[in-house]
């Protein structure tokens, strides 16, 4: 038979094979439980279908100082509050059992604090099935035709699967039916009202592409982990009332092809959802009774519910499963139920149970511990071992992290404040998770028989009975169809009628007949079997050519998958360097933005400085004109005064030379005196006399050279007493000295300073002029003169006459007396120092209209001004 011609391949490849080095992240999704009472306070939303934000509890802001924010967190999906188990189902978990259906592993595991819904997410409740029953039902539904019978697949206690002949399977079943008394019609069985409705018909779900020349069987393990130790929750103890046995822990074994398994692990064969439901049951009820006899938390244990599908090719015929362990193909899918992820502080365990809590933990930390390991490893490209071995639940499941099939994780969250602390911390592990990747598994080689057996020998089959039944069937005693043609073609028989005993004509011409016939039908049979070989060996070699094609489709498809991660790549890049210059785009139009912020304030500052630069040009011949102005005043007033100084010289020069010449006259005088002394008593003679008599009116000269010698005045005081009017001028700066001789003169008008008003109703003016002596005694002066009308109609005053009066400490007196003070009497005495001042006789001339008085400057002689 074809059997023979079976390939020798084993069809499971041999370990770290990987031939395709695509990698997927973890699935990782996220469930939101609602709250349990409305009024509750909620610390999560949901943002989007991939995004949840959590906000600080109100409590834990105000412990914080409100420094808490909202943080984010994405997922592959989020599923609300109001998700059904059926939506999650769909996305999460039937993916998963195509998979297993394909031939590939995969594991699904729930993550959580206590309470969050990792069990209603993984088991579910009546009527709300949760993803492990859904997966069994969907199992069934697709391979349900194609089931093989119970024992047909046996496991081999090394995590292996072998094919029964069909003699041993049929015993097995004998002994199996005869073992327990099931009811054979399942409506009969009462179904456990704690998992009815678990599977709704009407949501059942079926995976498409189920092989149909395969045969399928499905085992299930049922396992629980706690405190590090593993537990068979199938495994049939004879049940001991007196005693009971405590659970035997099991341990972890790897197969040979480096995958872990649970040694002498109960796998039980199931046929239908509810048969593998109840046996889940069976477990699930298990697990209660040990955790109340043994005094164990339940949410401090990891349970694992394994489904493995064992699937081989049936034969050529499409009869029966080839009898061949390498053909048998066996994956599957493990649904983890973890302990609660929260600190061991949250439930207060005590003593043994606090350590055993502590194991539980340590068991999800090394979990943790591996992923960050596996994470870092695939970031920086390191080869850092993974702790796999720290723990049961991480070792059994090392396999899958290193490329042995999907892994998928549904992190469960409750809203509620309680749980916000460590929620974070769960969300932070589910981060790090969704950044592991991990190989593809990839498609195994099917096995080398041409498709669609098991369709050809039904329809065969159908088609045989058929024309069966057209002819009336075999039954009735009648050849078929094929066969009358057949006998038609032999040699017809001769008439075969006995007609005696000795009849030996009829029996030796039957011999004769049935000999040929019987050479005839050995003829056929050599040509039929002839025919049969060569046909045999045409198939064969078509089998092999479609072999050599398949696997020519097998490597295509693989170069496909590469181009295709190529091309992945590619649209990556693209994507990022699109990314890169949108960014750089936005940069340079904020660069550009700046620029031209820039050069309008450029623009600005250079219209200032502008306007600056025109105002200091401004401001520059400004000054310059100011300069020149400056300077033009400057010589101006220069000039002026060196004027000014040289008329000052003039007029000191004269001064002086008239001091010379009084001095002179003196000399003169008193050498004359001295002559006359010597002589018989001569008087005295002035030569300039007559001159000085009649002073000359000088109003308008500006010299007050004497053009002749100086006045006697001593002669005018007789005849001052007349009817002259006089202006006594006395300045109030004047002291008031207490003397006695004061001048009185009758009818004069008092002023402080001289006004024209007085001057031209008086002929006559007396300044009464106070200075300090030589001797520092104070002499009051009274300068005498008269007053004249001018042509310009202003009065002028020229001093004809000053009368000292002295007052004089009788005691320095008499010590200090004057050389000149030669005479007898006081008048010779007088006379002769007033004689020299009168001498500077000096003409006032007062302007009409001006206010400078002759007063105004008195100084120790009379001083011209200049008009
Ligand atoms: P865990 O297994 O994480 O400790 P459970 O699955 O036992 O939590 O959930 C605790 C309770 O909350 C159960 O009564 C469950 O029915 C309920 N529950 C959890 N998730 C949901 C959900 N998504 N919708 C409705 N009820 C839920
Ligand atoms: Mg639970």
């Amino acid at each position: 038979m074809i059997r023979q011609a079976k390939g020798k391949t084993p069809r499971r490849p041999p370990p770290k094979k990987p031939s395709n080095n695509q990698k997927d992240p973890v699935g990782v999704y996220c469930r939101v439980r609602p709250l349990g009472a409305e009024d509750e306070e909620c610390c999560i939303e949901v943002i989007s279908n991939t995004t949840i934000q959590l906000h600080a509890p109100d409590g834990l802001k105000a412990n914080r100082n409100g420094e808490f924010k909202e943080t984010q967190y994405s997922f592959k999906k989020v599923f609300g509050i109001k998700t059904t188990q059926r939506e999650l189902f769909e996305d999460v978990a039937k993916p998963l059992v195509e998979d297993l259906i394909h031939c590939k592993n995969g594991l699904l595991f729930t993550y959580g604090v206590t309470g969050s819904g990792k069990t209603y997410t993984m088991t579910g409740s009546p009527g709300q099935g949760g993803l492990l029953p859904r997966s069994l039902d969907m199992i069934f539904n697709s391979i349900g035709p194609y089931q093989a019978k119970r024992y047909v697949f046996k496991p081999d206690d090394k995590n292996g699967m072998e094919v029964q002949n069909q003699v041993d399977a049929l015993l097995d079943r004998q002994k199996r039916d005869s073992q327990t008394a099931v009811p054979k019609t399942p409506t009969a069985r009462r179904v456990d009202p704690e998992f009815a409705d678990m599977i709704s018909p009407e949501e059942a779900c079926k995976a498409d592409g189920v092989d149909e020349d395969s045969s399928y069987s499905v085992f299930v393990s049922y396992i629980e982990i706690y405190n590090n130790y593993i537990y068979d929750l199938l495994e049939e103890t004879p049940f001991d009332p007196i005693k009971p046995k405590p659970p035997q822990s099991k341990i972890l074994r790897e197969d040979q092809n480096h995958n872990m398994y649970v040694a002498g692990c109960t796998e039980v064969e199931v046929k239908s959802t509810e048969e593998a439901f109840e046996v889940f049951w069976r477990g699930q009820k298990k697990r209660r009774i040990a955790n109340t006899q043994l005094n164990r938390e339940s949410s401090r244990s990891h349970s694992v519910f394994i489904i493995k599908l064992a699937q081989a090719p049936l034969d050529a015929d499409g009869d029966n499963v080839l009898q061949d362990k390498n053909q048998v193909n066996v994956s599957q899918l493990c649904l983890v139920d973890l302990a609660g992820s929260e600190r061991t502080s949250r439930t207060r365990a005590e003593g043994s149970r606090l350590r055993e809590a502590g194991n539980i933990n340590q068991s999800l930390m090394t979990l943790r511990t591996c992923i960050e390991v596996l994470r870092e490893n695939q970031m920086c490209g390191t080869n850092k071992m993974v702790p796999y071995r720290d723990s049961k639940v991480t070792h059994l499941f090392k396999n899958y992290f290193d490329g042995e099939g999907k892994v998928r994780m549904v992190v469960c969250v409750n809203p509620k404040a309680d749980d916000y602390e460590e929620t974070l911390l769960v969300m932070r592990f589910a981060e790090m998770t969704q950044e592991v990747e991990v190989a593809r598994p990839v498609d195994r080689p099917i096995c080398g028989f041409a498709a669609g057996r098991r369709q050809r020998n039904q329809a065969f089959k159908e088609e045989l009975t058929r024309r069966l039944e057209e002819r009336g069937g075999p039954l009735d005693g009648e050849s078929p169809t094929v066969l009358n043609q057949l006998l038609q073609s032999f040699p017809s028989l001769p008439p075969c009628e006995i007609s005696g005993p000795n009849d030996d004509v009829t029996l030796p011409r039957l011999i004769e007949a049935l000999e040929k016939r019987h050479k005839i039908r050995q003829m056929m049979i050599e040509e039929y079997n002839k025919t049969a070989n060569m046909l045999k060996s045409v198939l064969q070699e078509q089998d092999s050519n479609l072999l050599s094609k398949d696997n020519f489709i097998q490597e295509q498809r693989g170069k496909l998958g590469e181009k295709d991660k190529m091309l992945q790549n590619q649209k990556n890049e693209i994507d990022r360097l699109e990314k890169k210059s949108k960014m750089l785009e936005y940069k340079i139009d904020i660069l550009q933005k700046t620029t031209n912020i820039y050069e309008e304030d450029k623009r600005s500052l250079q219209q200032e400085l502008e306007s600056r630069e025109q105002r200091l040009q401004r401001e520059v011949s400004e000054k310059r004109r100011m300069e020149t102005r400056m300077q033009g005043i400057v010589t101006d007033a220069k000039l002026k005064w060196e004027k000014e100084c040289e008329r000052r010289v003039n007029a000191k020069q004269l001064e002086m030379q008239n001091k010379l010449w009084v001095k002179d006259e003196k000399l003169k005088q008193l050498k004359a005196i001295v002559t006359e002394g010597k002589s018989e008593n001569r008087q005295p003679q002035r030569p300039s006399r007559e001159k000085d008599k009649v002073p000359a009116k000088r109003s308008a000269s500006p010299s007050p050279v004497p053009t002749g010698p100086p006045v006697r005045p001593l002669h005018r005081r007789s005849h001052s007493a007349g009817g002259e009017r006089w202006v006594d001028h006395k300045p109030t700066t004047n002291v008031d000295l207490d003397t006695v001789l004061q001048p009185n003169i009758p009818k004069a008008i008092k002023v402080n300073a001289p006004n024209e008003k007085a001057l031209s109703k008086c002929d006559k003016y007396l300044l009464t002029h106070q200075e300090v002596a030589s001797d520092g005694e104070i002499q009051t002066k009274l300068i005498k003169g008269e007053v004249f009308k001018t042509r310009g109609g202003g009065q002028s005053v020229q001093f004809t006459d000053i009368e000292t009066l002295k007052q004089e400490n009788p005691v320095a007196a008499g010590r200090k007396r004057r050389s000149s003070e030669t005479g007898p009497d006081g008048e010779t005495m007088e006379g002769d120092w007033t004689d020299v001042e009168t001498r500077c006789s000096v003409a006032v001339e007062m302007r009409a209209g001006s206010n400078l008085g002759p007063g105004y400057q008195h100084h120790g002689y009379p001083k011209r001004r200049k008009p």
